[in-house]
């Protein structure tokens, strides 16, 4: 079997997704509450920069993938409207019922599929916005997800891609010590989980940087791909635009 990264761990494919499962099974119930801890709220501003650039009118049919606890599909469902379509997915069932369960509790009812993000289960050319937010990083096969993603968009279509990046060099030190002291300690004492946030810390560096992703999404069929770096590079939002 092909080997991979799990974080800085070589591991064979079949382990690298038992270990991401293992990962979000166990920080689902506190990965809200450790989202705003660990970037002192900043994910809220990096999410609405990215909803914003999606450009969604009302009518769209949108597919939140990775979807996670939800709040990149709520977001679209209110731009969207009641006219519009979003479908909130991830492989993972645990994160999937939490992010349903705060839905419903808002009064908030998407259609909700268990599915891998490399092998999509809707037909090509279907919708209008494809979002991968913070799940790229943990897919084994990138390039295989991102054509996934450019097949079922309609020609047109645009992928937004918000995912951790390289920092601006200014930063890279402090961030670095951030990452691997504090962060860990921060899974440590709110979440009862150290290695998962070390896992993030680890595999944060192991991710394609802009340049390199921005190549990838060409290559899977974005004819046009813009970055977008935010807070230094921390993050970087990447929208392309199936051809
Ligand atoms: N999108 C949400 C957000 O921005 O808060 C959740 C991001 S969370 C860090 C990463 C998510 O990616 C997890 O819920 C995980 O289950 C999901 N994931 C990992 N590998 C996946 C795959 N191959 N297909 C679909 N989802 C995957």
């Amino acid at each position: 079997m092909a080997q991979t990264h799990f974080g800085y761990e070589t591991v064979d494919e079949a382990e690298k997704a038992r270990k991401v499962r293992g990962v979000f099974d166990s920080v689902a119930k506190r990965y809200d509450l450790m989202n705003d801890l660990m970037s002192l709220g900043m994910h809220r501003a990096w999410k609405a920069y990215a909803v914003a650039l999606a450009g969604i009118r009302p009518g769209d049919k949108v597919l939140d993938i990775a979807g996670g606890t939800g709040d990149m599909a709520r977001a679209f469902a209110r731009k969207a409207g009641a006219d519009g379509t979003v479908v909130h997915t991830d492989i993972n069932e645990t994160m999937l019922r939490t992010g349903r369960d705060r839905m419903l509790d808002e009064g908030l009812s998407l259609p909700t599929v268990t599915c891998d993000a490399e092998r999509l289960p809707f037909r090509a050319d279907l919708f209008d916005v494809a979002c991968v937010s913070f799940g790229l990083r943990n897919m084994t096969r990138k390039d295989q997800a991102l054509a996934e993603m450019c097949r079922v968009l309609r020609p047109g279509g645009r992928l937004l891609v918000l995912e951790f990046s390289k920092v601006a060099e200014p930063l890279r030190k402090p961030y670095d010590w951030y990452s691997f002291n504090l962060l860990p300690k921060i899974g440590k004492w709110v979440a009862k989980d150290e290695d998962s946030y070390r896992y993030l810390a680890e595999s944060i560096r192991m991710h394609p940087d802009q340049a390199e992703l921005k190549a990838m999404m060409k290559r899977a069929g974005f004819g046009h791909v813009d970055v977008h770096n935010l807070t230094a590079g921390v993050v970087a939002l990447h929208v392309g635009i199936k051809c």
